[in-house]
């Protein structure tokens, strides 16, 4: 099987418990999406694993995106022409990194795609799912999507870089806002994404490699993307 060169930049450097490193600007969460967030900890709280089936089917689905792109223009491909993802953690640190070579998005995407929903039906969504039980099948007809991060994270750090722009840094700890700011360590992926999710206390699981592979297994069936684990060396 091929080999591929993991990305030996991780962003994320900032100790546990320590003021972000960056001081970027400021956005408010669309109200739709901490009504969102607030329905994805009450109701999915016993299974935070799908966070990984989330953040890897993104990645997935960015990687189709640039594959696509390259179809017309091969240059598309250039920055980096490895198309994969990559998961790797810091017990340390209690990180854990997940970086796709995908399309990438670019300052405007991550304050649009990262903190508002264009999703039709949303409303109507919420709206059902105000009523006191959480119906466990509409969730999942309507699709989590990233902001399941939440469920593990107590703060996340999504570092882009599109072909069109510079490399951007959002981050946010789920309250209220989110924020962004250019990447003070320039472009270091190439192209893509990179979320680094530092976990909350009690979900120091995903730190192990023989359970990050194990949800692998789960849900990868259908990725047509290698996934590669970077293994820690403790
Ligand atoms: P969905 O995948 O159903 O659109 P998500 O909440 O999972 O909803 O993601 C929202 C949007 O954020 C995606 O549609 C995509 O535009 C953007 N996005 C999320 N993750 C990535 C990624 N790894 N690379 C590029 N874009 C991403
Ligand atoms: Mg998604």
């Amino acid at each position: 099987s091929e080999s591929v060169a993991a990305p030996e930049n991780f962003a994320f450097d900032s100790a546990p418990g320590q003021q972000a490193v960056l001081s970027g600007e400021k956005f408010e969460f669309q109200t739709e999406v901490s009504r969102l967030m607030n329905i994805v900890i009450n109701s999915l709280y016993k299974t935070p694993e799908i966070f990984l089936r989330e953040l890897i089917s993104n990645g997935s689905d960015a990687l189709d995106k640039v594959r696509f792109q390259a179809l017309t223009d091969p240059s598309a491909l250039d920055a980096n022409p490895n198309l994969n993802v990559t998961i790797a953690v810091n017990k340390e640190k209690r990180t854990i990194t997940i970086t796709d070579s995908g399309i990438g998005m670019t300052k405007q995407d991550l304050q649009k795609n990262l903190g508002t929903i264009a999703k039709s039906g949303t409303s109507e969504f919420l709206e059902t799912m105000a009523g006191d039980k959480a119906d466990m099948d509409l969730i999942g007809k309507f699709g989590v999507g990233f902001y399941s991060v939440f469920l593990v994270a107590d703060k996340v750090r999504v570092t882009s870089k599109n072909n069109n722009d510079d490399q951007y840094i959002w981050e946010s700890t789920a309250v209220n806002d989110f924020t962004i700011a250019k990447d003070p360590a320039g472009n270091t992926l190439g192209r893509g994404t990179q979320i680094a999710i530092h976990l909350k206390e009690d979900q120091v699981q995903y730190l192990e490699d023989t359970r990050l592979q194990e949800l692998i297994t789960k849900y990868s069936e259908f990725i047509n993307f290698p996934i590669y684990i970077r293994r820690t060396k403790t």
